[in-house]
């Protein structure tokens, strides 16, 4: 198998300009096509596929149904629901789909962002480094765990720390594929940020790596987008240099 190193640079539209370095057999059925694209880990677009219908249930609709649903899940499974520690687990993962770990799939919960003068005309670059990432592989539904680096040069404004740890959650909060995380941060703090001089940089662990298929769990994967200032090798390199990776 030839399916380790993964490591995927992007340019500023968000187009893969790395390789994914995997097999490629032929593709016998759709079973097979599913899988493949799973174990790749391709990312179709850079917005997550939603519906136009997504939020037209309430958060309280959505967990009833889910309920309902991982119950049957776990029925089909050959769970016995009337034990006490299986119980409440329908409801219990419900909750935590819907509440916590997909909760920034809704827009209504996208946190607010302020922005500041930069008043010491602070002119050199920002690193923001080692900002948790706790998000969920759409392929599998299973934990992406790690860390976002985020550098940026003031055009002018500047943002509160905290907020960068905000913005990177919320995008990570949702079912995801890495790459399209890392673009919608970066494309995020664009637009927050009024400015192109963005490096986004996320090192992470695929539970669906690490638990199944390949089952290997040392290897990590790194993704990148640099705009603006940061395609210049110079900038980039001192960005990489204050993030040691
Ligand atoms: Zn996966």
């Amino acid at each position: 198998m030839n399916e380790k190193p993964i490591f995927i640079g992007m340019n500023g539209n968000g187009r893969m300009n790395g390789k994914l370095n995997v097999n490629h057999h032929g593709h016998n059925g759709s079973e097979e096509q599913i899988s493949e694209i799973g174990d790749m880990h391709v990312a179709t677009s850079i917005d997550t596929p939603l519906r136009k219908d997504a939020f037209d249930l309430s958060d309280t609709e959505k967990v009833a149904l889910i309920e309902e649903k991982f119950r049957d899940i776990l029925k089909i499974l050959g769970m016995d629901l009337t034990d006490d520690s299986l119980r409440g687990t329908p409801q219990r993962v419900a909750k935590m789909y819907v509440k916590e770990i997909f909760y920034g799939l809704n827009p209504a919960n996208k946190p607010a962002i302020s922005v500041f003068d930069n008043k010491f005309k602070y002119g050199e670059m920002l690193v923001e480094k080692e900002i948790q990432v706790q998000s969920f592989c759409e392929h599998h539904f299973l934990p992406i765990v790690g860390r976002a680096h985020v550098g940026y040069v003031s055009n002018g404004v500047v943002i509160g720390l905290s907020k960068i740890n905000r913005i990177v959650d919320y995008f990570a909060r949702r079912p995801q594929v890495q790459e399209r995380l890392t673009v919608q941060i970066a494309n995020d703090l664009k637009k927050a940020l009024n400015t192109d001089d963005i490096a986004v940089v996320i090192d992470a662990k695929h539970m669906c790596v690490s638990c199944r298929g390949i089952q290997d769990d040392h290897s990590s994967t790194v993704t990148a987008e640099y705009s603006g200032k940061f395609k210049d090798r110079a900038t980039r390199e001192e960005f990489l240099k204050y993030i040691r990776l």
